[in-house]
């Protein structure tokens, strides 16, 4: 009998799909485990700084860890603190809403040079996240760029071309605020293989760009085709139509501004140059561009330690709707691959509730006993759950340090957020 699920994860697939099963089995006992102290996911994380609409999709979280029916487990990494065979003892199903983590390799050479940084890795530190904290990136150079088409990098230019007065309204973290205002940018590139019809950006977020205080986009005219390709479906051509003439209004300006946004369609890179660190980015055919500063936004794919079933060649744990084995299940992007906004995880959420609730119709199976055992098993192993009081305690922290005008200020290194155990 389907009582006790776990959930691996607390992004928005992992609460989604919670919301969804709780829905229809308001009786259901639901744990999810994170191995952050904080709940949230990529939405603390990942989500821009200056976004903070977006982020308003906790409050919707908030409500259900405040109806009692779901548990907050924090600071448990499952597969490493606890195995997942361990936990599938103790749960009727098992839910897994890993997320996508790591970042892709550009392949290149020089990739491991010093400046270069994978945009979980860079958004993860200006955004708090305690394992990059100290990252330290280089930004000490007037070039920087950024490799990629889609909404991560747009985020990562404009977090670096806003000035501190733009991001007053922000959560963007202090150490990260003040390392982008020491820094003395002039030219800031945005580049991928993809041209500007392929490109991913979505319309709102390219039109942000040209918006800044003392960023001005550069955009070469011959770069843009006059008009769409035929075949593309309604929706894909209404977006790129309005891209297309974003971009158009870019390459038609003229104004001059402190730091140039120059945006490089159809640019393959060859290789990063450089001995000691990054002096520079090689495009092929084309020339070497003077950048201290390489982040690569190509994407990412799910790592899964110890006992988690491992990610596959395309990056994500193999399943069939959702389903991996009976009694095991993946949602989000561990299940589909980066891509999509907050809200196609609720759909998909719902789709792989479904199937789980499905699967367990005609079960007769006694339940499991849930978290009464594993309490005491985390605790004799040194593993100290951070509950959902634990955060509480830290988002209060959090908001008490705000400085006036923004909503809060991060706790990031990992010895400030365990202060809030007790
Ligand atoms: C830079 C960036 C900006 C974005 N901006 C937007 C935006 O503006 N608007 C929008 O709609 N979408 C945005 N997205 C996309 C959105 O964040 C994702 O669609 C969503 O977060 C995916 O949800 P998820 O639950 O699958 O994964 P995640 O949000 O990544 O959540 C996964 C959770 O699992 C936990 N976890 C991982 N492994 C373990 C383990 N072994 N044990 C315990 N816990 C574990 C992680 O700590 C994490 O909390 C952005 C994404 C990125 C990367």
């Amino acid at each position: 009998m389907l009582h006790h699920i776990a959930i691996v994860g607390s992004g928005p697939s992992g609460l989604f799909c919670a919301d969804a099963l709780l829905r229809q089995r308001p009786d259901l006992k639901i744990d999810v485990f994170d191995r952050l102290p904080t709940p949230y996911g990529l939405v603390r994380f990942g989500v821009a700084p200056d976004h903070q609409g977006t982020k308003a999709v906790t409050r919707q979280f908030d409500r259900l860890f405040a109806g009692g029916a779901l548990r907050f487990l924090g600071h448990v990494q499952v597969g490493r603190d606890l195995p997942l065979a361990n936990l599938r003892q103790h749960y009727d199903a098992v839910v897994l809403a890993l997320g996508a983590h790591a970042d892709r390799p550009l392949g290149l050479p020089g990739e491991d040079l010093p400046g270069r940084y994978g945009s979980m890795a860079f958004v993860g530190w200006y955004n708090g996240h305690p394992d990059f904290r100290d990252l330290d990136p280089l930004l000490d150079r007037p070039g920087a760029a950024v490799i990629g088409m889609g909404n991560v990098a747009i985020d990562i230019v404009r977090v670096l071309g806003k000035t501190r007065a733009e991001m007053a309204t922000s959560d963007l973290t202090a150490h990260a605020a003040d390392k982008i205002a020491a820094a003395n940018f002039t030219d800031l590139y945005i580049l991928g293989r993809r041209g500007p019809i392929e490109a991913s950006f979505t319309s709102a977020e390219l039109a942000e760009l040209g918006k800044m205080e003392r960023v001005r986009p550069v955009v070469k005219k011959s770069d843009l085709p006059e008009a769409l390709p035929a075949g593309l479906d309604a929706i894909e051509a209404r977006v790129k139509e309005k891209n297309l003439s974003i971009l158009h209004e870019f390459a038609d300006r003229t104004d001059e501004k402190p730091i140039r946004l120059h945006f490089l369609f159809n640019a393959t890179p060859d290789a990063i140059v450089g001995s000691e660190r990054v002096e520079g980015l090689k495009i092929k055919n084309g020339p070497t561009l003077e950048v201290g500063t390489v982040i690569s936004a190509i994407g990412y794919r799910t790592a899964a330690d110890g006992d988690l079933p491992q990610s596959d060649a395309r990056g994500v744990i193999a399943n069939q709707e959702g389903r991996i084995e009976p009694g095991l299940y993946v949602v989000g992007w561990a299940k589909r691959g980066p891509s999509g906004t907050i809200p196609t995880n609720r759909a998909e959420a719902k789709t792989v509730a479904d199937l789980l609730l499905a699967d367990y119709a005609n079960d007769a199976a006694p339940a499991k006993q849930g978290s009464a055992a594993l309490d005491a098993w985390l605790s004799s192993r040194g593993v100290h759950v951070m509950d959902w009081a634990c955060w509480k305690r830290i988002e209060a922290a959090e908001i008490a340090a705000a400085l006036p005008g923004s909503p809060r200020a991060k706790l990031a290194a990992w010895e400030d957020l365990r202060k809030h155990r007790q």
